[in-house]
């Protein structure tokens, strides 16, 4: 099953329990804007490559759009619509002010060089400047993109404007503009989403066994911030595999090492080497699948033993796979809630560029907590009342505020 197939199952599932019409439900699955660009780069030895790039805005009826950009080989335009449509309900069901956008580039980061990265940024930025903008469409950091891209984002849009636009993208440098706490925010989300499952559960997190899939920006600091808050990491991997202690890992030290220019995990000393595969199966409390879409599907899901899993990226788990965990009654807290931390402080981000007037990290960090914490006694209440699932409690509140800011404005003509 695609992401699209999936995220359009979602909603429909969503419209039933809502009871929206036909025509409002077309409306929902339909992106507003969908904008296919050529991405010609000319590549250090001289040649010339064209990508395909992408941006497409999924929702405006509650405010800009909203979402971040993916450098990734696989990236097409029905994925990046899934996950424009997955940004309008995770921003509509944290509260804040935006529809959902996609961007992505068909190109694999890791084998450009520095230069040219830079290039392939400058002219997507370039190629979808008409649609974006601070009041417009801002994006943000995904897979394959960091803040060095937002930089270079940032600046090729100012210099086309002739002035400095800091909040045409979130997820920048601090340095220009971006905001204290954005870098691990995701992060951070992921840990409190973990927190407030467990507590539900009567289940201490503290010495809770937890498995990390997708060691990257997300799951790396999700791994670390759950270690130093006294879980037990015992898995953790990246796309290369692996690697398990079942007394626990130290993710500080993984990242240590990474960062010092090992490529993968992968043979860390002290740890069993396990495939991602195996790393999805493993008996723990706490799976946090933190790479890519469709991870858990119908084949391997009832071979998926956590009691929890926090959704880290977007879009890990398909229905068929939800259908068999909810069977099991595993706990699955959703991507558009869990993974919310990222967007969250995107908006308190875009919010301090607009008024040019910066706020501490302890005061971002308050606020998240806080924004997450509401969002995420909502879906649980609405899932106890309506006897439904958290993710189709967390995509009924994001698609009923979408429907009603529809309503409300009316169709013009
Ligand atoms: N790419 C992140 C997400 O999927 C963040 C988007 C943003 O900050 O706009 O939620």
């Amino acid at each position: 099953m695609s992401a699209l197939d999936s995220a359009l199952h979602q909603l429909a599932e969503a419209v039933k329990q809502l009871g929206l019409d036909d025509g409002l439900h077309d409306m929902l699955a339909t992106p507003r804007r969908s904008m296919q660009v050529a991405v010609p780069l000319r590549r250090d030895d001289g040649t010339l490559q064209v990508l395909a790039g992408y941006r497409v805005q999924h929702n405006l009826s509650r405010g800009p759009a909203k979402g971040g950009v993916r450098f990734h080989p696989d990236t097409d335009l029905d994925e990046v619509r899934a996950l424009a449509m997955w940004m309008t309900w995770k921003c509509a069901l944290i509260g804040i002010p935006y529809g959902g956008a996609k961007g992505g580039v068909a190109v694999d980061p890791r084998l450009l060089s520095r230069n040219e990265l830079e290039r392939v940024t400058r002219r997507y930025a370039s190629e979808i400047m008409p649609i974006i903008g601070p009041e417009k469409d801002i994006p943000a950091p995904d897979v394959g993109t960091d803040e060095q891209t937002m930089a270079w984002m940032m600046d090729t849009y100012s210099a086309h404007k002739g002035y400095t636009v800091t909040g045409v993208v979130t997820g920048k440098p601090v340095s220009v503009g971006g905001s204290e706490g954005r870098g691990g925010a995701t992060s951070k989300g992921v840990m409190f989403s973990t927190f407030f499952a467990l507590r539900e559960a009567g289940v201490d997190h503290r010495g809770a066994t937890v498995a990390v899939q997708g060691f990257g920006k997300v799951g790396g600091l999700a791994a670390q911030y759950l270690h130093d808050a006294g879980c037990t990491v015992v898995a953790v991997s990246d796309v290369k595999g692996g690697v398990y202690n079942p007394k626990g890992l130290n993710p500080a030290a993984l990242l240590k090492h990474l960062r010092s220019g090992a490529e993968s995990v992968v043979g860390y000393p002290g740890t069993d080497t396990i495939t991602n595969e195996q790393l999805l199966e493993l008996d723990v409390d706490v799976l946090v699948p933190a790479a890519l879409e469709g991870v858990i599907h119908e084949e391997n899901a009832d071979r998926v033993l956590a009691k929890f899993i926090i959704e880290g990226a977007n879009g890990p788990t398909t229905p068929d796979a939800d259908a068999i965990l909810e069977q099991r009654k595993a706990v699955v807290v959703p991507d558009i809630l869990a993974n919310s931390g990222g967007v969250a402080v995107s908006y308190f981000e875009w919010v301090q560029d607009l008024q040019a007037y910066f706020w501490s990290e302890d005061e971002v960090n308050d606020r998240l907590r806080a924004l997450m914490e509401s969002a995420y006694d909502g879906v649980s209440a609405l899932s106890a009342e309506r006897g439904v699932s958290l993710r189709t409690a967390a995509q009924m509140i994001g698609v009923g505020r979408v429907a009603d800011a529809h309503r409300t404005r009316g169709l013009y003509p």
